[in-house]
């Protein structure tokens, strides 16, 4: 997506070799617009699955999750990461380590927004080590669902996260692809 290329040429802060903040355009602020054109874009790649959920994790998956949910028409289900007092007994749980906190975090979805007829999309902001994806791939399976796909916004080629669900054999479709993180700015993989 070559109009997200040049906002994160433009917005994003390289805050290591490793962590790129997207704070302007993904993970503080939003821009609506930006967003559902995101939504468009893996909502057309995914048309012919017939997904009937997207799910992401909070807080920053949520808004494309949004985006992508309202253009298939579908419901978008949001895991939450940690246990409230208001949280419902019945559902899956699973531990994952956080990239951005360095703590481990528990990823919780209620059993009743997800059946074995389901035909399921996961997306995402940004994968690392794939962890959050994981986390939620495992999810999907203990419900018994069909996970369709995995979308993510921008995929960091130099982590392995992507690349190990691929070898899964996950469909994982990202919308920009980073090589690079450092000196030179941000390099791009396409
Ligand atoms: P993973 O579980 O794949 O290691 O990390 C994915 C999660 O960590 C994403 O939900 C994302 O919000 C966060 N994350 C991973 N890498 C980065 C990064 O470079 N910048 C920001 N802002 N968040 C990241």
């Amino acid at each position: 997506m070559e109009e997200l290329k040049q906002r994160i040429k433009l917005e994003g802060v390289i805050a290591s070799q490793q962590v790129l903040k997207l704070d302007a355009i993904l993970n503080h602020q939003v821009d609506p617009a930006l967003t559902m054109e995101m939504g468009r874009a893996f909502a057309s790649r995914f048309a012919a699955e017939g997904v009937t959920k997207v799910v992401t994790v909070e807080s920053s998956g949520i808004p494309v999750a949004f985006a992508v949910a309202l253009e298939l028409g579908v419901p978008m289900i949001f895991a939450r990461r940690k246990k409230t007092l208001l949280a419902d007994p019945d559902s899956y749980v699973e531990r994952v380590p956080s990239f951005t906190k360095g703590i481990v975090t528990d990823l919780m979805l209620p059993k009743r927004f997800i059946k074995k007829e389901d035909r399921v999309l996961l997306i995402d902001d940004i994968i690392a080590n794939g962890d959050a994806a994981r986390g939620l791939v495992k999810i999907i399976h203990s419900a018994e669902a069909t996970l369709v796909g995995v979308g993510i916004v921008v995929e960091k080629c130099f982590q392995s996260g992507a690349q190990s669900l691929r070898d899964q054999g996950i469909r994982l479709e990202s919308l920009v692809r980073i090589q690079s993180l450092g000196e030179e700015g941000v390099v791009f993989a396409d």
